[in-house]
């Protein structure tokens, strides 16, 4: 069985960006249930003890459609959460570079990601994604993901369906990338997503079904802020 892996932060940790009624209703309504619908459908297709990412690739595989829906989108929450920090940076090191090869600087990069997601028709993720030949923007429909993606490593998304930014921005999805880019991205996290596309140290990873409270099995964890 897996289990809603808890927020990394504190519900108003991300405010004024992103209200703490929204990560209420995001964290505790849409992603609990798509890991408690994950959990019937995985037991149900004899996929329960595996690992979500491998539950994800074998639904497509089979067609499973609403297995696929649910499990993928369990686990693009998850990797969402990581994505946002109360603390935003700068990229540095390796992924600066790679950023200012493959869109001039980092603006180049909030652009290209800020008109891809804007651009995504109906609801889905708009990703940056290490490929062989570079990084990339890309976007995805409904709960598709990178794991299905051969040759992407995921380094950052965000949530394009309107659950995601509704009751702060309406329907402002430009506004609300915009704002989502400049004051909570976790470039630390993306960092490290992007060493590990480099096979050094391991990716994010869905805390493990039966691993307890959502901490064992995730790599790049971040200490949860005392309070
Ligand atoms: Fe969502």
């Amino acid at each position: 069985m897996f289990e809603l892996p808890p927020l990394p932060y504190d519900y108003d940790a991300l405010e004024p960006t992103i209200s703490a009624e929204t990560l209420q209703f995001h964290h505790d309504k849409h992603h609990k249930a798509y890991v408690e619908k994950t959990n019937t459908l995985a037991k149900k297709a004899g996929l329960d003890g595996r690992p979500l990412e491998e539950v994800v690739r074998e639904a497509k595989k089979r067609g499973d459609q609403g297995l696929f829906n649910n499990a993928a989108q369990a686990w693009n929450h998850a990797f969402f959460w990581r994505c946002m920090s109360p603390q935003t940076a700068q990229p540095s090191g390796a992924l600066a570079q790679a950023i200012d090869q493959a869109f001039g600087g980092l603006d180049g990069f909030k652009k290209a990601f800020a008109e891809e997601g804007e651009a995504h028709f109906g609801s889905g993720w708009v990703w940056l994604a290490a490929g062989a030949d570079g990084l990339k923007v890309i976007s995805t429909h409904d709960a598709e993901d990178t794991l299905v993606r051969d040759g992407l490593f995921p380094l950052l998304v965000c949530d394009l369906w309107e659950h995601a930014y509704y009751l702060d921005y309406q329907n402002d999805r430009p506004g609300f990338l915009k704002r989502w880019l400049a004051e909570v991205v976790n470039w630390s996290f993306a960092e490290r997503q992007f060493a590990a596309a480099n096979g050094q140290g391991e990716g994010f990873r869905f805390p493990q079904p039966g691993a307890g409270q959502g901490r064992a099995g995730e790599t790049g964890e971040e200490p949860r802020p005392a309070h």
